[in-house]
């Protein structure tokens, strides 16, 4: 039999692995192969981990030999953004500063994703930090995305997002604070999903901005996705982050459900928000009319502070990443420059030399946000717009179960093609807000734009730890798609699908 491993999804591969089809270290095997053969183009991993990857691979098939029933991802290879802790590997933030740095135990997320059978294959690149939009930030190498190389894959995830896009992992898990899983997922073809914060433990998981960070996965299917986040929340909360809470493991068991009568809010005048590519917004019409075709009531809704949200964004995001990066000092953590003569002078070199320039600017930023007679102008004014939106979410959610709208106003877009920080941050117009209120979010691929000829996709917004709601409403919006002959529902990237990484 030879099959191609990229062809597969998470819950083909776990089922072939469960009934015996092929075994955990053929399809592990595969997948290192896959990476060999299309890292070289992509480099979206920092760090590939056979030696891992094959120990936890012969796990599961030992495990099934001995008849024992194996767990519900048993053989998935799956890659892991470079902020989460997984021992055996350098957990470098793609950062100078952190670039010998050896993870000292496991996060949650990671360690979850292995008791539920993932097999880990890597850690993927990301912007420094995580701050970014489209992986350029990394400190070591761009990554490509693999529907056109020579475009970004979005960010800050952009290494997890083209790993699962170019078929070399079947899942991968992002962090998301202002965008970093859901733009990624939209520029790579994939679907990306941002749970509602709190749902998925931070803990072993660099913290950015500690009051907007959030993991989850990615997949080629929305099914994946929800066999994803059955695995991240499996155990309940975590006693190692005060902020998670316990979810029911039900992701999957509700993913097809009916969404017939279910109501599903629609912005117009976000739809009319400059910068919008048309192919963009015909994209998110589509996912409307794939909703509708199925029985769901689409309502207008208004959210008329979004405007302040990446105002207050970029105040909160940044103070919280001053503080929170304050520990790279090179005596707690991070690069230490030799042959300083006092502590003060080797704090500011090792910072001088162990951060690039996107990390330097958040930090400044963050530093002067936080100043005194500063704080009250700019901090107390973002407070205040993160409760303003909040509460236009609250209200539309009154009426609306989900609420439909743009991902990223683009498809990828070019290498320095937005070189100036401040369009790069406008980017995230429709990403952001979520992270302000913490509700969970959905980047569902809608198929290939008619302008760019790229990955376009729209994102789905639920009511708080309402997730599995909004997946099932993300599962509707790829089915009606699929009947239509559009949607990339398992798709790997043209430049790769179906090249190398066979199951022999
Ligand atoms: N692009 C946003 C930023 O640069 C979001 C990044 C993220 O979610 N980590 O801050």
């Amino acid at each position: 039999m030879s099959e191609n491993l990229d062809s597969l999804t998470a819950a083909q591969i776990a089922s072939g692995v469960a009934s015996g089809d092929f075994s955990a270290v053929e399809v592990a095997r595969a997948a290192l192969d896959a990476i060999d053969s299309r890292d070289a183009q992509v480099r979206a991993f920092l760090q590939v981990t056979p030696e891992l990857a094959l120990a936890a691979a012969e796990e599961v098939d030992a495990r099934r030999a001995a008849g024992e029933e194996l767990p519900p991802l048993a053989g998935v290879p799956f890659a892991i953004k470079d902020n989460m802790n997984l021992v055996g590997t350098r957990t470098t933030c793609a950062s100078r500063m952190l670039e010998t740095y050896e993870s000292p135990y496991t996060a949650t997320c990671v360690r979850r994703m292995l008791d539920a059978g993932c097999v880990p294959v890597g850690k993927a690149n990301m912007d420094e930090f995580a701050f970014g939009s489209s992986t350029e930030s990394s400190a070591f190498h761009p990554t490509g995305n693999p529907w056109d190389p020579d475009r970004v894959p979005g960010g800050s995830s952009g290494g997890s997002a083209a790993a699962v896009a170019a078929g070399m992992a079947a899942l991968s898990l992002g962090s998301d604070t202002g965008g970093s899983i859901r733009q990624p997922a939209a520029l790579c073809g994939v679907v990306g999903m941002k749970p509602s914060y709190g749902a998925v433990s931070r803990y072993g998981v660099v913290a950015f901005g500690s009051s907007l960070d959030q993991v989850g996965p990615f997949g080629r299917t929305v099914e994946d996705v929800a066999l994803a986040m059955d695995a991240l929340v499996a155990g309940g909360s975590d006693a190692f982050d005060g902020t998670s809470r316990a979810v029911e493991a039900s992701f999957r068991a509700h993913v097809n459900d009916d969404v017939a009568g279910g109501r599903v809010g629609v912005i117009p005048e976000l739809m009319r928000a400059p910068g919008l590519a048309p192919e963009v917004a015909r994209a998110v019409e589509e996912a409307a009319d794939a909703l509708a075709a199925q029985g769901v009531e689409l309502i207008e809704v208004d959210l008329p502070h979004l405007d302040a949200a990446i105002a207050a964004y970029y105040a909160i995001g940044p103070a919280e990443a001053f503080s929170n990066l304050a520990r790279f000092d090179g005596v707690r953590y991070g690069y230490r420059e030799p042959g300083c003569p006092n502590l003060a002078e080797q704090s500011a070199k090792s910072r001088a030399r162990g951060f690039g320039a996107e990390a330097k600017r958040r930090q400044m930023l963050g530093a002067y946000l936080l100043s005194s007679g500063v704080y009250d102008k700019y901090y107390y004014a973002a407070q205040k717009a993160r409760t303003l939106i909040a509460r236009d979410y609250e209200s539309a959610f009154g009426r609306v179960d989900a609420i439909l709208m743009p991902v990223s106003p683009t498809a990828a877009f070019k290498f320095g093609e937005l070189s100036d920080p401040t369009q790069m941050y406008l980017s995230d117009l429709f990403t952001i807000s979520i992270n302000i209120v913490g509700n969970g979010g959905v980047s569902v691929p809608v198929g290939l734009g008619a302008d760019s000829g790229l990955p376009v996709a729209a994102q789905l917004v639920g009511r708080p730890f309402d997730d599995a709601r909004l997946l099932s409403f993300a599962r509707a919006v790829e089915r009606g798609l699929a009947s239509a002959g559009r949607g990339l529902a398992g798709a790997v990237a043209p430049l790769f699908a179906g090249k190398g990484g066979d199951l022999a």
